[in-house]
């Protein structure tokens, strides 16, 4: 179903207005304001040849909620107002739509090239379950554009990217690239998760279908899980096709509460990623941090790409400090307005090093030959006053420095 067509459209509002009016649909039931959450597994009909029309797909409707629901076509909606999408579809988390979609236009004998820094969730299926599927992956340094265009370039069915990455926060140039995978007729997957579509519109740069952890920013507030796939409604299609057979369909009442989170996005994310940048810039002034990775920083080495295919540069921050692991654990339990703990994206503050985050799936080996240190600690900027935030890492490190001294 194309979702643009009955809701509002993009074109004529400004990001914040879009959060809350994309994709919304004119009339609810009983003329309420809010989407109504439907629960019912099932549709029923009186006429079984309407019936009929509605399960080939030639007439609107619902059948059965494993196939689609009206609270997760809502959903599915607004996602494409806010990535200017023509179709999307919702799955039960991030990695339900991430192995979806690669298990969708995967399979044996098939190529695909992608980076080393993607999610740990995902690295796990590039080195474990598609290898198993007999289809050939080829990781490469996240930085290193010319060798991803050398192993596009030996041939490639899907160009999976991840900008930024999580936790190292590098920038891959997403127009060079689309245009090396075009050239081998490759289609390319972009998780967008990070970003949020308000900071960049991977679809508008020519990447195929465009993927969220909605359980992220999306959501905004840590208390759901869900993931999204969009893009031009012949792929989508096929996506979707997966997601009736496999059962990973997002929960109803799930679908609500992300699209609740979404009206807020716009509001979260520009308090949050207006503090992300204070918070770096000071880091680099504290002499127990040894680096700070953000794509804000003029000196962060993709900052010029960040600047030419981002409109902001995101809510997370991570940073090394000196001592690694043992420092990590004196530092994050002084935090006071701080979750320490395996999410991103909430209205909270979240920190947390790749240890037990984002590469919880990969061993110590593992995340050292990706360049993850275990002094690494990722922070998930949230909406509270700048002010408390630096005064907090202020006395944390303060605590620490002492018990070093
Ligand atoms: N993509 C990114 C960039 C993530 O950070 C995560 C989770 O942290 C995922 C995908 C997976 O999402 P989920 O936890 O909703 O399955």
């Amino acid at each position: 179903m194309k979702h643009n067509a009955s809701g509002n459209t993009p074109d004529q509002m400004g990001a914040a207005t879009n959060a809350v009016w994309g994709g919304e649909s004119v009339k609810y039931p009983y003329n309420a304001t809010q989407v109504p959450i439907v629960t019912s597994a099932a549709h029923c009909y009186d006429d079984i040849d309407h019936w009929y029309n509605v399960a080939l797909g030639e007439a609107p409707g619902f059948i059965y909620s494993r196939m689609s629901n009206p609270t997760v076509e809502a959903l599915e909606a607004k996602l494409c107002a806010l990535e200017h999408a023509e179709s999307a579809v919702a799955f039960s988390s991030g990695m339900a739509a991430i192995s979806s979609v690669l298990y969708t236009f995967l399979s044996n004998g098939k190529r695909v090239v992608s980076t080393k820094d993607s999610y740990g969730g995902t690295n796990k299926i590039f080195e474990e379950f598609l290898p198993r599927m007999g289809v050939s992956v080829s990781l490469c340094d996240t930085g290193d554009h010319d060798e991803i265009e050398r192993q596009i370039a030996q041939g490639c069915d899907v160009l999976y990217l991840e900008t930024p990455t999580n936790p190292t926060l590098k920038i891959i140039d997403i127009k060079r690239l689309v245009k090396a995978a075009r050239s081998v007729g490759a289609l390319v997957i972009a998780d967008n998760t990070f970003a949020t579509p308000l900071n960049q519109q991977p679809l508008s740069l020519g990447v195929d279908l465009v993927l969220h952890s909605a359980t992220k920013f999306l959501s905004g507030h840590g208390d759901v899980l869900g993931g999204l796939v969009c893009g031009a409604e012949p792929l989508v299609s096929q996506v979707r096709h997966y997601r009736e057979i496999n059962g990973a369909i997002l929960d109803p009442f799930a679908a609500y509460m992300i699209i609740r989170g979404i009206k807020t996005l716009a509001l979260r994310i520009r308090q949050q990623q207006s503090s992300a940048q204070i918070i770096a810039e000071y880091l680099q002034t504290e002499p127990l941090v040894a680096s700070v990775n953000y794509p804000g920083l003029s000196d962060h080495p993709h900052h010029a790409i960040a600047c030419e295919q981002m409109k902001g540069f995101g809510a997370i921050v991570s940073f090394v400090v000196h001592g690694g692991m043992d420092t990590v654990k004196q530092l994050l339990p002084q935090l006071k307005y701080a979750h320490c703990a395996g999410n991103l994206g909430a209205v909270e503050t979240i920190y947390g090093p790749a240890r037990t985050t984002s590469h919880v799936e990969n061993t110590l080996e593992e995340r050292l030959a990706l360049g993850i240190s275990e002094g690494l600690v990722r922070i998930s900027v949230g909406i509270e006053e700048i002010e408390d935030l630096i005064g907090d890492l202020q006395q944390a490190f303060a605590h620490v420095r002492k018990q070093q001294a």
